[in-house]
């Protein structure tokens, strides 16, 4: 079946939906999500959206959560992107309060705002309140309040169609091919503008608080469609994630007073980060922790550790952290009233993505040379505002307004895009994917396939990284390419055939995966989320600039680094990028 609307949007998160809002008022446009929409992972944010609002650090200012956003990504986030992002991020969320956000409140009436990791006041000088937040539930009110804004604007839900290919053709993006989920079946969607906001690629990872979802679609559509992805080998790993699951405990955990301990029983972060300790950046707990679990000092030899909240008292965690009281005791077993929570690092963001302008067109090349009709934002994108390492609330930010300002863009970009022609190929490739996955008849098993890849990855592509390992995991992800070849689907039917839509899921974190390591490979520095134990030093002669990894025809990545890094704007004296601040 061929469906038609002017523009044809990939995910229903923060990102998606804002960009539908902005285009359903003009246009008609289409949503396609895999999940539910609302169940699209923004709505398990907790923390909060970064704004520089004032209404609690009164002298609050653009300024300051610019130079903090640009140290906090180790200097290789674009410049002129963070700048707009942090000037437009005010008006971002008060749009969002207008349109009837229950955002949680000051005194004054005022929204509130709290503190977290990195941002400050006067270049550094004392910590900021700039998240604005609403309880603990910060991600799943920002996405309710867009899902009612789009449907007051006629935005066209495809609910349970999961996309398998993008229709690109000399430069322009055309539609995808998505599978309903519920009834079976191809479903060709085209349009005049296609834009992705498929989210992150945490689940590559075994250790990850990422949803079921997010196994990077987006991204290994693009690789197939000849494209390049950019920074693919910054990861963020969150250091409070629940030992085995991965789930996260918000970093308000520490932020409250809870410490962490390793098998010793000894609050270890005083030989990390004497003056800071639990509160220092997430990439140096991160590293802290896995540095006590490798060298044995983990709980009971084990690989996690604790973090110690029952000397907050009942009534105070009942009150501040709700969430993480009963999360600790559902998914660990353990009251935090009365024990400590068994932790370990867990993959939580993914820097990297398809790289895009900060009008969120896509590029292709170092020159970012735009392509035509194709745009993406929120997190399976690289505008790039994180650089090597993102701050926490920064990114329900990048998705809300670059939600907004691709939405703005494709608006002002439908004046010239016509109607594209669907070339006659347009479902040859999904359809041969479809039928390749269910004729699998072979003796491997995806869950097995995946769970190794998984595992691998986080053992020698995680939190540390070295030569050996790197070209170990190399090796397993074109084994696991190979393997995947000879899987077996049981399932046979269409309605609900999760067990070929996961193969297909393992399919894209395989391929996404090579680009992962290879760029970890040929990064020999270390920078924000990017640990080399061979290179520990930053390296901004040689990797100041971003990666871009294309797959070959052959199968092998190719990887540049001659994509610049925008430097401009910050005056500041104190800042230097050429001095490592962690
Ligand atoms: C547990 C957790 C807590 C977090 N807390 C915070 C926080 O407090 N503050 C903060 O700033 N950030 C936080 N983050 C990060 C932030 O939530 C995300 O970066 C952001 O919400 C991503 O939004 P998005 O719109 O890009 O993608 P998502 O919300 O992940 O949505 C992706 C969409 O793409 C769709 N999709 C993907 N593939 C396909 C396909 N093949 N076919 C069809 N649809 C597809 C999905 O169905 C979904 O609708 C947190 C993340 C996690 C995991």
């Amino acid at each position: 079946m061929i469906h038609r609307h002017d523009v044809i949007i990939v995910g229903a998160g923060l990102a998606g939906s804002r960009a539908a809002v902005e285009i359903g008022q003009t246009a008609n446009v289409a949503v396609l999500s895999k999940v539910y929409p609302s169940r699209s992972h923004s709505g398990a944010a907790q923390g909060g959206v970064a704004a520089s609002l004032a209404n609690e650090s009164k002298t609050d200012r653009w300024e300051y959560h610019m130079y903090d956003t640009v140290k906090g990504s180790d200097y290789l986030g674009d410049q002129d992107a963070i700048e707009l992002m942090v000037r437009e991020a005010p008006e971002t969320v008060i749009e969002m309060e207008h349109w009837g956000c229950p955002f949680s409140r000051t005194p004054e009436g005022l929204i509130a705002q709290r503190k977290f990791g990195g941002h400050t006041l006067d270049y550094g000088k004392e910590a900021a309140l700039r998240s604005c937040y609403s309880y603990d539930y910060t991600g799943h009110v920002l996405l309710h309040t867009l899902h009612e804004q789009c449907l007051k604007h006629g935005v066209h839900f495809y609910s349970e169609f999961q996309v398998l290919s993008l229709i690109f053709r000399d430069n322009r993006a055309i539609g995808v091919v998505a599978w309903d989920i519920v009834n079976g079946g191809l479903h060709t969607f085209y349009g005049r503008a296609v834009m992705f906001g498929t989210g992150g690629y945490g689940r590559a990872f075994k250790i990850t608080s990422n949803a079921h979802a997010n196994t990077g679609d987006g991204l290994s559509q693009v690789i197939r469609a000849g494209l390049p992805v950019q920074d693919m080998e910054f990861v963020q790993f969150h250091p409070t994630g629940l030992w085995k699951s991965g789930i996260l405990v918000t970093e308000g955990a520490r932020g409250e007073g809870g410490y962490l301990l390793n098998g010793e029983k000894r609050r270890f972060m005083e030989d990390y980060a004497p003056t800071l300790m639990e509160l220092a950046p997430r990439d140096v707990v991160a590293r802290s922790m896995q540095t006590e679990i490798d060298e044995g000092r983990g709980i009971d030899g084990k690989n996690y550790v604790f973090i110690d909240v029952s000397h907050l008292g009942e009534a105070k965690l009942k009150e501040r952290l709700p969430q993480i009281t009963e999360l600790a005791m559902n998914f660990a077993g353990v009251d935090p009233v009365k024990e400590p929570i068994p932790i370990q690092p867990t993959a939580h963001y993914s820097m990297g993505g398809i790289p895009a302008n900060a009008n969120c067109r896509v590029t292709y090349d170092a020159k970012r040379s735009e392509t035509v009709g194709f745009y993406a934002g929120g997190e399976c994108s690289c505008i790039s505002v994180h650089g090597a390492n993102r701050l926490g609330t920064n990114s329900l930010l990048e998705a809300l307004l670059f939600g907004r300002r691709a939405g703005k863009q494709i608006v002002e970009d439908l004046s010239h895009l016509e109607f594209p022609e669907l070339p006659a190929d347009y479902e040859d490739a999904a359809t041969e994917e479809v039928e390749r996955t269910m004729a699998k008849d072979g003796e491997e098993k995806a869950a097995t396939l995946r769970a190794e890849l998984q595992e691998t990855m986080m053992m020698d592509c995680g939190v540390f990284r070295s030569r050996g390992q790197l070209e170990k995991q190399r090796d397993k992800v074109e084994e696991l390419e190979e393997r995947y070849k000879n899987i077996r689907v049981e399932d046979k039917g269409t309605r609900f055939n999760t067990d070929m839509l996961e193969a297909i899921e393992l399919g894209h974190l395989i391929e996404f995966s090579g680009a992962i390591v290879e760029g970890a490979l040929q990064r020999e520095e270390s920078r924000g989320g990017h640990a080399r134990k061979d290179f520990p030093k930053r390296d901004d002669v040689k990797f100041l600039k971003h990666t871009l990894a294309w797959r070959e025809p052959n199968g092998k990545w190719k990887l540049t680094f001659e994509k610049d890094v925008v430097l401009k704007g910050i005056t500041h004296p104190g800042f230097e990028p050429k001095e490592r601040v962690y």
